[in-house]
């Protein structure tokens, strides 16, 4: 059945679901936190960054909705332990678990030291396998849930600079696909989100501010047929569909937000 918002007679997509959402203090995180309390969904908002993360949390009730906020390191079973316990206490079930926190290293692989290498498989890679790995028993006993994964574009092929951004986003792609066949018989559906260049901090901290930061993001975007940087509204929109029963007979793929980037090998913008 279809659940409505009474004032607005919509339909609203999330409506009694319960979500946690990674990385809300910022960029598509926090579109996507904010997006799905919209449609309905109670959301733990998650984040190391208690001043942005409270933020998002005070715009969801704000705009009307609810959400918690949950100060995590994503990284440290510990903290993610408490995060699971802390949404079941506060919601009593979990239905959908967006794990999209990440960072990104821009550096050659031989300049990379195994602190930096450690850090970012981690938090990019570690981390999904620390939540689903504690929400899974909680979505098995209520009978299913939706785990969405941040890949990139990434995911799929080589990036220029990056290599262990890449190496993690790679391997997210494939525990997303090995996951969609172990849990499939419980319901759950495991599927990794891949965005393009998206207007994000991460983006303009890893291209640079000013106009150096411009002119790079506008080479990149000469790539990109349709032409425009993503927001992380645009990219919180496919987040919603993939986690919402709209996308019901969806497991294991990679979706890819990008505003056709990885169309073709090689692109000319028309002049
Ligand atoms: P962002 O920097 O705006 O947001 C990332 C958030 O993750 C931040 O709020 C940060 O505090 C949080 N975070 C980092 N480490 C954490 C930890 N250990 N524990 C808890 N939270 C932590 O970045 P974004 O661009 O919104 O990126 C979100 C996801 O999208 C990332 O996985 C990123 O790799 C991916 N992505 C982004 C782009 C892009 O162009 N922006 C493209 C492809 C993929």
């Amino acid at each position: 059945m279809d659940h409505e918002d009474n004032q607005t007679n919509r339909r609203m997509r999330l409506r009694g679901k319960i979500a946690i959402v990674t990385g809300a203090a910022s960029g598509i995180g926090r579109a996507s936190a904010i997006t799905f309390a919209r449609e309905g969904a109670r959301v733990t908002a998650v984040d190391i960054d208690e001043q942005h993360g409270i933020k998002t949390v005070e715009e969801i009730l704000a705009d009307g909705g609810e959400a918690i906020f949950e100060r995590t390191d994503v990284a440290n079973e510990p903290d993610v332990k408490k995060m699971v316990q802390g949404a079941i206490t506060r919601w009593g079930k979990i239905d959908i678990l967006f794990n999209n926190a990440g960072i990104v290293l821009a550096k050659p692989l031989e300049d990379t030291t195994e602190e930096e290498w450690d850090r970012l498989i981690s938090i990019n890679l570690k981390a999904a396998f620390l939540a689903i790995k504690h929400v899974v028993p909680h979505m098995r006993r209520s009978g299913g849930g939706a785990i969405l994964n941040t890949g990139s574009i990434g995911s799929m092929v080589g990036q220029v600079g990056t290599p262990v951004y890449s190496a993690s986003k790679g391997a997210i792609a494939l525990l997303t696909k090995s996951l969609a066949l172990d849990y499939g018989r419980d319901g759950i559906r495991v599927n990794c989100l891949c965005p393009g260049i998206t207007d994000t901090p991460m983006l303009r901290d890893h291209l640079g501010h000013g106009a150096q930061g411009e002119a790079r993001i506008r080479d990149r975007l000469s790539r990109v047929p349709l032409g425009a940087i993503l927001k992380p509204e645009d990219v919180a929109q496919a987040a919603l569909y993939l986690v919402s029963d709209d996308a019901i007979g969806i497991t294991g793929i990679m979706h890819v937000v990008d505003g056709g980037l990885l169309a073709a090998a090689e692109f000319n913008a028309p002049v």
